[in-house]
């Protein structure tokens, strides 16, 4: 890896993101020395600007950064260094240096399960129709996954993609408030999935 030192006195930036919910953890300095010694030791090692020295993340805490691979950016300045973290990464205590959780994203649809959430909480005042799903309760909800998912295996056999899609969201839309109300989150989906994966 060519790795340019030269823009910032032997050091460059090394964004921390954790290998599998891509979420990202800090930011340190690494010399070509650190960049050896975490690949050398798999164990994240920076230039520390404060020590003036090595430091290998979790020296004292315990809460080390495990090296599982890194990437150059378009330029050659400023690495990408992807992670399994030992415990919480920040020294205040938190996931992130930035003070989020470490968990799953699933993007877009991660928003809408949130939407869905306060439609939940709010099923009582809510005059919406997926506050009016959860105001009728499981059979309703349950019988409309059922319908939803008939109408994908009907269009599925046309030749309309259109529709296909449109019921295809239908499903998906409706399938995400059953497991909403069953009080499961698509995270718990995901990691019956991943245990699965041989
Ligand atoms: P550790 O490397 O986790 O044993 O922490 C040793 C010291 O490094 C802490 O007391 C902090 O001063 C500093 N430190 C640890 N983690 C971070 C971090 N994520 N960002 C900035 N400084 C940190
Ligand atoms: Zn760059
Ligand atoms: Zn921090
Ligand atoms: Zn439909």
């Amino acid at each position: 890896m060519n790795i340019d030192y030269n823009k910032n006195n032997g050091l460059v930036p090394a964004i921390i993101q954790d290998a599998s919910t891509h979420k990202v953890l800090m930011l340190g300095y690494m010399n070509e020395e650190a960049v050896k010694k975490t690949i050398a030791t798999k164990l994240v090692t920076f230039f520390s600007r404060t020590k003036q020295r090595l430091w290998t993340k979790g020296e004292e805490s315990g809460n080390v950064l495990n090296f599982v691979g890194m990437k150059l950016d378009c330029d050659s300045d400023t690495l990408l260094v992807q992670v399994n973290p030992k415990g919480p990464t920040c020294h205040k205590g938190s996931d992130t240096c930035w003070n989020d959780d470490n968990t799953q994203s699933f993007g877009f649809l991660s928003d809408l399960e949130t939407v869905i959430e306060n439609r939940k909480n709010n099923a009582a005042e809510d005059t919406s129709y997926v506050a009016s799903l959860f105001a009728k309760g499981i059979n309703k909800i349950a019988q409309k996954v059922g319908e939803e998912a008939v109408e994908v295996v009907i269009e599925a056999k046309d030749n309309d993609d259109k529709l296909f899609l449109d019921e295809s969201a239908d499903l998906l839309f409706h399938y995400m408030i059953l497991l909403q109300f069953k009080g499961f989150k698509l995270n718990d989906v995901v990691d019956v999935l991943k245990s699965r994966e041989k």
